[in-house]
């Protein structure tokens, strides 16, 4: 049977740009669907089924990060944001809606390639993993084929990049894991020194599972980096 070509949906409203990734990506073999605004990303979304999607953060019609959030109540597809310098606090909301990973603008056409690349290997791992591990540190189990997470009695949300992040840590339990394993085996690369996507992270799972139940799972070794621990009694 013939190898199917993945199928890039680029969402972008700077023609240009969206011009640029066209011919890029081409050339590389993909097949590339265009939208220029939030509207169309999505009609395109639900007509040509993509493989993975580039999602520029500020777009008429609908912004980057409604699309994401839209996308993400059906479908766990790879969606890499396009951010423009600077917009931090956007790079996060974006990744809390659910996209995989971002790059930021004026990029160099390879980082973009070896995202999608790292984006793409990430679900083809994901696919061919049938591992049905329960993972448990004191009161709190992880199903990993389930993907669900409970504390006692009580289910808690996660998105994708947390579950991955408490998965990992909870492997590694009472072993500190530096922020670079991190980012190598939960986000699959090297960040590019931006390091700090593993703090955020790193807090949002404290506010969802910590500081809701009152345990102290995550632990930080100042300048190291994280460990899971169970949580000693008494304490
Ligand atoms: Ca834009």
């Amino acid at each position: 049977m013939e190898k199917k070509t993945t199928k890039i949906l680029i969402v972008e409203d700077e023609a240009k740009l969206a011009r640029f990734m066209e011919l890029e990506l081409k050339h590389e073999g993909y097949d590339v669907v265009i939208a220029e605004n939030g509207r169309i990303a999505m009609e395109k979304f639900h007509e040509a089924s993509p493989d993975i999607m580039l999602l520029d953060l500020m777009l008429p019609e609908l912004s980057g990060i409604e699309v994401c959030r839209r996308i993400r109540k059906v479908s766990d597809i790879p969606i890499i944001m396009i951010t423009a310098k600077g917009e931090i606090m956007d790079k996060i909301a974006g990744l809390d809606s659910g996209a995989d990973d971002y790059i930021t603008k004026p990029f160099v056409i390879e980082e973009l390639l070896a995202r999608i690349r790292a984006a793409l290997r990430r679900t083809a791992h994901e696919k061919t993993n049938t591992e049905n591990d329960i993972l448990s540190l004191k009161g709190l189990t992880v199903d990993i084929a389930r993907r669900t997470v409970m504390f006692e009695d009580n289910e808690i949300e996660l998105t994708k990049r947390e579950f991955d992040l408490l998965a990992y840590l909870i492997r590694n339990k009472n072993i500190v894991i530096t922020r670079e394993q991190i980012l190598n085996q939960v986000w699959g690369y090297d960040y590019f020194g931006e390091t700090n996507i593993v703090d955020v992270y790193i807090r949002y799972l404290r506010t969802k599972i910590d500081d809701r139940f009152g345990v102290k799972f995550i632990h930080t070794i100042r300048g190291v980096g994280y460990f899971a621990k169970d949580e000693e009694e008494n304490s």
